[in-house]
């Protein structure tokens, strides 16, 4: 810990597709105390890409419930700061500058399959996480063999309704000291396949959003769920592509109801609206975390 104080820097990442719940909130608690005890800054960043998903009503509550529960940040949408915008669809430059180094040095290839060809094609064995493997169908194609520049990526994202992927190192072992879990170790190609990084439909996939985006906000230590442990090898593949330095991880155990299901947005009675509104203390949600839920 002594190596980062002062220096800390952590973040924390909703994205306004619902409003959050009791599984975020003791997450970024996590990510305030980590910063806290670093003597460091915390940084709020809204994951907006997904415009279909995201809805200014829900960016609107999740600064109102964050604050409500207690979340104080540092620098943010809402107050500013010197690695802005905080929102992701405000830095649209950032991520088209990645893609182009990406595209440039070879790491990436155009993807024609759709969601249905990737499931159709893929087969065992399964990822550790929900990402279906992608079955390679594009990788050593006619799009992946040619010299790549601007203008082709142009005309092709135009033109046609292409992916990105990142074309992983297939069996190399990945590993990283989860500041949780202790040392971890995926191997590519096996736990996890050739991952989107521009979406078919022209934005910004999360793993280059995110990756982009905590290099370029200088964060020191990354602080999140457990569902993202796997996804955390494939973005330490993008740091490394992108030349970024790789910070630190510290992934946090998921919260599940009493059916011991992993919350999500539909638990709408666990949301911290809900719990608001219902008169809840924040103070004594957090002196409960494991009455309210298992964790
Ligand atoms: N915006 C992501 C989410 O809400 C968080 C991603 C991250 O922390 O890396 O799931």
């Amino acid at each position: 810990m002594s190596d980062q104080v002062g220096t800390y820097r952590g973040r924390i990442a909703p994205s306004p597709t619902g409003y959050l719940h009791l599984g975020h909130a003791r997450t970024f608690w996590t990510a305030q105390e980590r910063a806290r005890i670093h003597q460091g800054e915390l940084i709020l960043r809204n994951e907006d890409l997904d415009a279909a998903r995201c809805k200014p009503v829900f960016v609107e509550a999740m600064l109102e419930d964050l604050r409500w529960f207690g979340l104080q940040w540092h620098e943010g949408p809402d107050c500013g700061g010197a690695y802005g915008p905080y929102v992701q669809s405000a830095r649209p430059l950032a991520y088209q500058q990645a893609l182009r180094h990406l595209l440039a040095t070879g790491h990436i290839y155009s993807c024609y399959c759709s969601r249905q060809d990737v499931l159709r094609a893929a087969s065992a064995p399964h990822p550790l996480d929900e990402e279906v493997i992608y079955p390679g169908t594009c990788r050593g194609g006619e799009s992946d063999r040619q010299t790549r520049n601007e203008e082709s990526y142009k005309d092709d994202q135009q033109s046609r309704r292409i992916s990105w992927r990142f074309r992983v190192p297939d069996g190399e072992v990945i590993s990283f000291n989860d500041g949780y879990f202790g040392q971890q170790e995926y191997i590519a190609g096996r736990d996890f396949g050739d991952f989107m990084i521009w979406r078919h439909d022209d934005i910004p996939a999360y793993q280059l959003a995110v990756v982009v985006d905590d290099a370029a906000m200088k964060i020191t230590e990354v602080v999140r769920g457990s569902d993202l442990l796997v996804s955390t090898a494939r973005q330490i593949l993008l740091y490394r592509a992108l030349a970024f330095k790789v910070p630190s991880f510290y992934h946090c155990p998921l919260v599940t109801d009493e059916n011991g299901v992993r919350l999500a947005k539909r638990h709408a009675s666990l949301s911290l609206r809900a719990l608001r509104e219902a008169g809840n203390d924040p103070d004594e949600v957090r002196r409960h975390w494991s009455v309210c839920c298992k964790v």
